[in-house]
């Protein structure tokens, strides 16, 4: 935060978490939705970070033209996830008219806050910062980026400034600093690359020449909450026709988590037992 009050600044470097959310996800890492997720995967985190550090997020995109849905989760213990949702026969995901991002977080009293907010082309940043401005009510710019060179992911990051309401002089300060974020750090993806997204460089960037205080930093990684026991959990939930079924059949199930790829096998036993206690 500067000395003055009038800004607060988060910066992430996501490079290694991205790389293991699309693999995870087995996208191409050149694809648009590739490039989309983990710019999601980043925005969350500092949307997060920003509005509810010790509570979890999900961004959910959905594409326009039944393109499919993208679906960003993080979490206060610090990992994130990815998923992609979509039919085979789907056309490519794009953005434009009819596509949604809609923000959900948990609020300390269990409750939701959730807003929707439309996505052009603009791209994924342009989307959260209106739901920032809409829904929030914060003067938030954001910028994410995940950068792939030779088909390789290089870097992954990004940053997000907000205007504090106690502002002293905030015409002054927002000229300033609209102006330099807007000349300098609207493309951050050179930057990424040749400081290996280092959220140093980007905070002693932009606010470079203002006296300003580290407040905290915390771990973020590639994660999932998916247990054996959540599986169970799961298939509990069926009636006993269809657990019948499946204890009939006489084979183990092999289950995999949708969004880390964790595989779990499921013991005939321990079907019949969901059965019998269902
Ligand atoms: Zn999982």
């Amino acid at each position: 935060m500067t000395d003055d009050g009038a800004f607060r600044m988060m910066a992430v470097r996501t490079t290694d978490t991205v790389r293991s959310v699309l693999r995870a996800q087995g996208l191409d890492v050149g694809t648009p939705e590739a490039r989309l997720l983990g710019e999601m995967v980043t925005g969350a985190i500092l949307f997060r970070e920003t509005m509810s550090p010790t509570l979890r997020v999900q961004g959910v995109l959905k594409g326009a033209a039944g393109s499919g849905t993208l679906i960003a989760d993080s979490h206060p213990d610090g990992w994130s996830r990815g998923l992609v949702q979509r039919r085979p026969e789907a056309p490519s995901f794009r953005l434009g008219a009819g596509a949604v991002l809609q923000m959900m977080r948990s609020l300390p009293n269990g409750e939701l806050h959730q807003g929707v907010v439309e996505a052009d082309e603009r791209g994924f940043d342009d989307a959260l910062m209106g739901y920032m401005q809409l829904s929030e009510q914060i003067e938030t710019v954001v910028r994410c980026a995940v950068i792939v060179e030779d088909g390789e992911l290089k870097a992954a990051g990004g940053y997000l400034v907000q205007l504090l309401p106690e502002a002293p002089d905030r015409e002054a300060a927002v000229m300033i600093l609209a102006q330099r974020l807007e000349d300098d750090f609207d493309d951050i993806r050179g930057r990424l690359v040749a400081t290996d997204a280092s959220p140093d460089h980007l905070i002693e960037e932009v606010f470079y020449g203002m006296p300003y205080t580290p407040l905290g930093d915390s771990e973020v990684r590639a994660g999932c909450d998916c247990s054996h026991v959540r599986i169970l959990a799961g298939l509990s939930t069926l009636g006993p026709d269809d657990l019948q079924e499946m204890v009939d059949a006489g084979a183990p199930l092999e289950i995999g988590c949708d969004w880390c790829g964790a595989e779990y096998r499921v013991e005939v036993e321990a079907l019949r037992h969901l059965l019998t206690s269902s």
